[in-house]
């Protein structure tokens, strides 16, 4: 019987495995699909704070990692395929390698996965150019034209912020109508380096070895045509990775995020905390899920003192 297992190792189970590791409750973390999370796609991650140089991805959520395992927390690269919540705990959890495992304790760190476009040259170019996180990934495209794709609120947000560093920001949109709200579209509509293309959908992200532009359709005309950029940010919204734990009963939103008590990461099931993207709709940084890490890990040592 493990006491603690924590499925995901990117920013929140790593941060939630330092602090359960360092109060001796020996962790199990269990890296799933994504080892480290969605923060080792990115490049360099300037935005945390104690890197005054800034530090790739990668080695944020290895530094984490290894500081974990330093204080006794347990790393294994499977996932869970199946969970059986039990009204109150032992959980029981089946992994990837067929070990069925029981748990006093889980917390749910499997992070989110931002929606790409599907289309070809996208994959081949994700990191040269074609990326989900203008936060991340704007500053390298100073004075140089990007492209945005989507109407939502996230691509109102990418597109303001990407005009910090360049040129010409070219907001895609396949319909006429926003999932934005009016103020942010308003806002984006106003920017003099922002121009929007609506009705218009990329079937084509084009570059040898970097992106030199999208091929788009008109969704009214038919036509195609082509538009230079040097870098797309996909803004089609995320994915939670919690279907699997909703299944099982855990409260989620309509969009898959995990619903946690106002103040705590407790789930509406006993012993089953949530951090990181899976339960944020809103932030999606690697400081924010850090923290709700460490929040998820208090709430858990408090969660086994009492029971
Ligand atoms: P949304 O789901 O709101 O928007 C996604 C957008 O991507 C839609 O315009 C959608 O088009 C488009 N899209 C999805 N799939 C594709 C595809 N395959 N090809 C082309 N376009 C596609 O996600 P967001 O991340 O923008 O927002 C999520 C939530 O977070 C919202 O509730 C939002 O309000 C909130 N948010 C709030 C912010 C703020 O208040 N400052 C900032 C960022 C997010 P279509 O409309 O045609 O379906």
């Amino acid at each position: 019987m493990e006491t603690l297992v924590i499925a995901g190792n990117g920013p929140a189970g790593c941060t939630a495995a330092v602090y359960a590791a360092r109060a001796g409750l020996s962790p199990l973390v269990l890296a799933g699909n994504t080892p480290g999370g969605l923060l080792t796609q990115t490049s360099e991650v300037e935005n945390f704070p104690g890197f005054a140089d800034g530090i790739t991805g990668f080695d944020l959520v290895m530094n984490m990692q290894t500081q974990a395992e330093k204080f006794g927390a347990r790393v294994e690269y499977e996932s869970i395929t199946a969970v059986d919540f039990r009204p109150a705990p032992p959980h029981k959890l089946t992994l990837s390698d067929g070990r069925v495992i029981e748990t006093k304790v889980l917390i749910i760190a499997s992070g989110a996965a931002p929606r790409y476009l599907g289309v070809p040259g996208e994959d081949r170019l994700r990191g040269n150019g074609v990326s989900a996180c203008a936060t991340c990934d704007g500053a390298f495209y100073k004075d140089l034209p990007v492209v945005v794709a989507g109407g939502g609120d996230s691509a109102m947000e990418e597109a303001l912020f990407l005009t910090r560093f360049a040129s010409e920001v070219h907001l895609v949109h396949r319909r006429d109508q926003f999932r934005a709200s009016r103020i942010m579209v308003e806002r984006a509509q106003n920017h003099p380096k922002i121009t929007f293309h609506l009705n218009a959908r990329i079937v084509e992200v084009l570059g040898e070895n970097n992106v030199s532009g999208v091929k788009l359709e008109d969704t009214v005309s038919g036509e195609f045509s082509e538009l230079p950029c040097r870098a797309v940010f996909a803004a089609l919204g995320h994915l939670p990775c919690s279907e699997i734990f909703a299944r099982a009963g855990i409260k989620a939103d309509r969009s898959g995020y995990i619903i946690t008590d106002g103040h705590t990461a407790s789930t509406n099931i006993p012993g089953v905390f949530a951090a990181g993207d899976c339960a944020d709709p809103r932030y999606r940084q690697a400081i924010i899920a850090a923290g709700s890490g460490a929040k998820a890990a208090m709430d858990a040592e408090k969660f086994l003192a009492e029971h």
